[in-house]
């Protein structure tokens, strides 16, 4: 696979550096570029910018990056890398979590089973 400057930030991006033969997206943005149908195969005419819109945990706890199109709205999972920027990968996990489309107080109501008190008192 070729090295190739990221249309996102500039950023030159080689795979020898990423551990992995799956060097697909910006270790510094994350962002991808819409090259591939499905994965490795180059077929896409479209090769727009690929915004990271989420992060998932495969079989085996390895996360991997869901990407979305930014022209057609393609979505793929890609692996992340061994040099992916950590911080980056963080704050697009912890999204949902951080602007939660709901009132959180709501969900401090009490769960069944949840108090279960210690049986020793007098
Ligand atoms: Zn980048
Ligand atoms: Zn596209």
């Amino acid at each position: 696979m070729d090295s190739f400057i990221c249309k996102q930030c500039g950023q030159l991006v080689t795979p020898d550096e990423a551990g992995s033969r799956h060097r697909n997206h910006c270790p510094q943005c994350l962002h991808s570029l819409h090259v591939d149908e499905r994965p490795g195969d180059r077929a896409s005419v479209c090769e727009s910018i690929m915004e990271p819109i989420s992060v998932w945990v495969r079989k085996g706890g390895e996360w991997a990056i869901v990407h979305r199109c930014k022209r057609c709205g393609h979505l793929s999972s890609n692996r992340i890398a061994a040099d992916d920027n950590p911080v980056k990968l963080m704050s697009i996990a912890v999204k949902p979590l951080a602007e939660p489309p709901f009132p959180l107080e709501g969900l401090q109501a009490d769960a069944p089973g949840s108090q279960a008190r210690e049986g020793g008192e007098a």
